[in-house]
């Protein structure tokens, strides 16, 4: 999926959650959703320096502006250990709660993505590490 995609998306239910939950709606209230909706595809590209060994900036900008691939791999961010542990540190007051939401409905967004394109649910076993590497 997009950057912009991405980004549009938590744009729109962040402002639904924070209306949801009587918050302001607000350009400083909704910049951790969009973090959210952007920094976790920061491992689509981090995923392709690992396995060719090289940094081109170019690559790089095009692999996480649209990830068109659509290659069914393990990924640093989204997997639910990940979410487990943005969960724990989230509740340890680490991290603001507008992000995990973000980064839920990233990952939310991605299924759906994932599923249209599929249309079973094999892509779920590379979004676990245990599933991925403990087979
Ligand atoms: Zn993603």
């Amino acid at each position: 999926m997009k950057v912009h995609q991405h980004f549009l998306i938590n744009l729109i239910l962040g402002a639904v959650f924070l209306k949801l939950t009587n918050q302001p709606v607000s350009g400083l209230s909704l910049t951790p959703f969009l973090a959210a909706a952007v920094l976790t595809d920061f491992d689509h590209p981090l995923t392709y320096i690992i396995k060719i060994k090289q940094i081109k900036a170019k690559t790089v900008v095009e692999i996480l502006d649209d990830y068109k691939y659509n290659i069914q791999r393990f990924y640093l961010f989204h997997n639910i250990e990940f979410a487990l542990f943005l969960t724990y540190i989230t509740w340890k007051n680490l991290l603001p709660l507008g992000f995990l939401m973000g980064y839920f409905f990233h990952l939310a967004a991605d299924g759906v993505r994932h599923q249209r394109l599929k249309k079973n649910f094999s892509w779920l076993r590379k979004w676990s590490v245990c599933l991925n590497f403990l087979r």
